[in-house]
């Protein structure tokens, strides 16, 4: 078959000439001298993620307490409110999102809520490939319910180490199942699980399903309501651009919005009675209800201006242009880097539908290479023990910065630079 790809530096500059989303780029501080593709763990600052933590800034030196209620966007409803702009990401009603704690906090919050073990009904389904804090946080939540924090977690297996098999997955659904938890898309690999599916099949085993969507929210469209997801939570601060460790996302399904937080705190008060003061929680029933503290205002605030410029983009177009870069990444790899001496490998899904944002290159000198890389100026990350993630981000890269570092790779193998022992790198 034809390739709609061609190899030369030409190519890759009309792809950039032809893209609807060249301009957002100019939008974005680049860091200078770099190619950053690295966006996957932090995205990069916006103009209008700036304005708007100056905005707040300046509220809070002229209003002081009174930012609470008379802000542009008043304090009081930020979490809300930001949580009602984000709800069009992921197909949700705008009171089922709330901007609120961080993403561990959030995967307690919402596995605490779920996760009730019953007579028969004792397990938590996750997989052997799920990012470390996720697993840590359900061997807590076992731990605290009473059970056997390993026997009680069943991890869904891996065959070749980098993809699941949701059909796999569904066969470990079963009458001792009492809660699925996974991720959407696969940090390291970067495939993109079918939710949609793995919803469906849990629900007809009576299984309550929840998500963490942190490297999927922001670059891939999702529609949690039509999927009928129980809960999802994601970060704010990779494929938003949202500011390193800010304040996270929630979804609540509305049937559940009767449920209890399992950890309960004055922000999570019907609102328009928090101030009366009362010792007995009544919680808002909306996703709100299972916010905990005061909103963090100033790590939410550059979140405001983050998801306008995702919002402006539009998450099709996002997602469109995501898949023709990374695309065209895995074309340049197959001709210049597949064999030897360079012998890179894929180890993402080569089927657009089951990929998220990044592109997992598989090296065995992947670590000492993505140093090389980095000294030539190219920021993207290791992840043991063999994976360089390069993840080009719709809104800031170009087609030209893909085709730079495939050939910047290709001179490092050329030129043995990953071989260079690191002190001598240093003074060279
Ligand atoms: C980035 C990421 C996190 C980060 O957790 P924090 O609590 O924000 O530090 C958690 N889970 C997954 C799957 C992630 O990709």
């Amino acid at each position: 078959m034809l390739s709609e790809f061609e190899i030369s530096r030409d190519f890759a500059r009309k792809l950039d000439k032809e893209d609807p989303l060249a301009h957002f780029r100019r939008r974005f501080y680049i860091p200078d001298g770099t190619i950053y593709m690295d966006g996957n763990s932090l995205g990069l600052l916006s103009k209008s993620a700036e304005r708007s933590v100056l905005l707040v800034l300046d509220e809070w030196r002229t209003l002081a307490i009174r930012g609470w209620l008379e802000a542009k966007k008043p304090w009081f409803y930020l979490a809300e409110d930001l949580g009602a702009k984000c709800s069009k990401l992921v197909g949700a009603q705008p009171d089922e999102v709330v901007l609120t704690g961080t993403t561990t906090i959030n995967i307690h919050q919402l596995v605490h809520t779920f996760y009730r073990p019953e007579k028969r009904r004792k397990k938590i389904l996750a997989d052997e490939l799920n990012f470390p804090t996720d697993i840590y946080a359900l061997r807590s939540a076992l731990e605290l319910r009473g059970q056997d924090p390993y026997k009680n977690l069943v991890l869904a297996p891996s065959e070749d180490n980098r993809y699941l098999d949701e059909n796999k997955i569904v066969d470990l659904m079963d009458e001792e199942t009492a809660l699925v938890f996974l991720p959407s898309v696969l940090y390291r690999s970067g495939q993109l699980l079918d939710m949609e599916y793995l919803a469906k099949e849990a629900h007809e085993r009576g299984i309550s399903i929840g998500f963490d969507c942190s490297h999927s929210v922001g670059v891939v469209p999702h529609q949690f309501d039509k999927w009928d997801l129980d809960f999802a939570l994601w970060c704010s601060y990779k494929y938003l651009n949202g500011g390193p460790g800010g304040s996270a996302f929630l979804y609540l399904n509305k049937r559940h919005f009767e449920r209890e937080p399992a950890l309960a705190g004055w922000f999570g008060y019907v609102k328009h009675k928090q101030f009366n003061m009362s010792i007995d929680f009544e919680h808002a029933k909306s996703a709100g209800g299972w916010q905990i503290s005061s909103p963090a205002i100033l790590s939410s605030a550059p979140i405001d201006g983050a998801l306008d410029v995702v919002l402006e983009a539009g998450i099709e177009a996002i997602r469109e242009k995501s898949l023709k870069m990374t695309s065209y990444l895995i074309y340049l790899v197959d001709q210049v880097l597949s064999s030897a001496p360079y012998n890179f490998k894929i180890g993402t899904p080569r089927e657009a539908k089951r990929r998220g944002g990044h592109v997992a290159l598989e090296h065995e000198d992947g670590m000492r290479i993505s140093e090389a890389l980095r000294a030539r100026g190219v920021v993207t990350d290791f992840r043991p023990p063999n994976v360089i993630r390069v993840a080009p981000i719709p809104l800031y890269n170009t087609y030209h910065e893909i085709w730079q570092i495939v050939h910047r790779m290709k001179i490092i193998i050329d030129n043995k630079e990953h071989k260079i022992p690191k002190a001598r790198k240093a003074i060279s």
